[in-house]
């Protein structure tokens, strides 16, 4: 079993799923220190989206540790309301309650989850939505927004738990391209901010300018990882030229 080790936020030891005699995810290591943004590229169906619903136990690892901020998710008897807690996700549908105001929809898990009054949760809510540009838009119902904004809102919603990780599954890519960068640039301030983040991405340039770190999946395995210059530019390996070649 692994050892909790205070200088990463993440600690991925060995990470294997498999649904039915589907092996999805087969041996993956990956430490994220705090602060860190790492983002995971690679084609679709090599276990990108399974590894972050791993890291906050969507899906039931098959076999291997996860350690975020010294739980051990994968511990039979772990604590995993308390552990999720650590950890804001936000996925590519945004996943807003439609029935429900933009400020009820970034009030009610701070309510229900962390038991904060209502007033906290407002004042919290508030200034979340105003961190992403949108706190005008606190009385409307997501179906008035634009994707854009609904995305910003759940980013908002996210943060108003006060995780101390955030994982983003391919944040943009239900979004029409002229309301893409508004929602990068939030990331990228949030990045800025020193938030530890694990980005499942499309972008290219995001992955360049923003990350710290870059790890190439294929085939259920990390490929190749580094800094981003060094998997974008020169990519070491025949798997990660090809990928690059087929989206840059
Ligand atoms: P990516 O995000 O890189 O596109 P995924 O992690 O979504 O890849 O999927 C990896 C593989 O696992 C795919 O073959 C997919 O069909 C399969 N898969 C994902 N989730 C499930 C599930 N709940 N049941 C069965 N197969 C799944
Ligand atoms: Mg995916």
């Amino acid at each position: 079993m692994s050892e909790y080790d205070e200088q990463y936020v993440v600690q991925i030891s060995g990470l294997h799923k498999s649904f039915g005699s589907l092996e999805v995810l087969r041996g993956i290591d990956l430490d994220i220190k705090p602060g860190e943004v790492v983002c995971v590229i690679g084609p679709s169906g090599s276990g990108k989206s399974t590894l972050l619903r791993c890291v906050n136990l969507l899906e039931q690892p098959t076999r291997g540790d996860i350690i975020v901020e010294g739980f051990l998710l994968t511990h039979p008897d772990a604590n995993l309301d308390l552990a999720r807690r650590q950890i804001g996700m936000v996925f590519q549908q945004f996943n807003l309650f439609g029935h429900m105001t933009v400020l009820d929809n970034v009030t009610i898990a701070q309510r229900k989850v962390l038991g904060r009054s209502e007033s906290d949760a407002k004042k919290i809510a508030l200034e979340q939505l105003d961190k992403v540009g949108v706190a005008e838009k606190a009385n409307q119902y997501p179906s008035k927004l634009s994707g854009g904004q609904q995305q910003r809102v759940a980013i908002a919603r996210a943060l108003a738990m006060g995780p101390t990780l955030m994982l983003f599954d391919e944040p943009t890519s239900a979004l029409d391209p002229e309301l893409v960068g508004d929602v990068l640039t939030v990331m990228r301030s949030l990045a800025d901010d020193g938030m530890t983040m694990m980005v499942v991405t499309h972008e290219m340039a995001f992955a360049r300018d923003v990350a710290d770190r870059v790890v190439f999946m294929d085939g259920g395995v990390i490929v190749e990882e580094g800094p981003p210059r060094s998997v974008l530019e020169e990519p070491q390996e025949q798997r990660t030229r090809t990928f690059l070649r087929r989206v840059l």
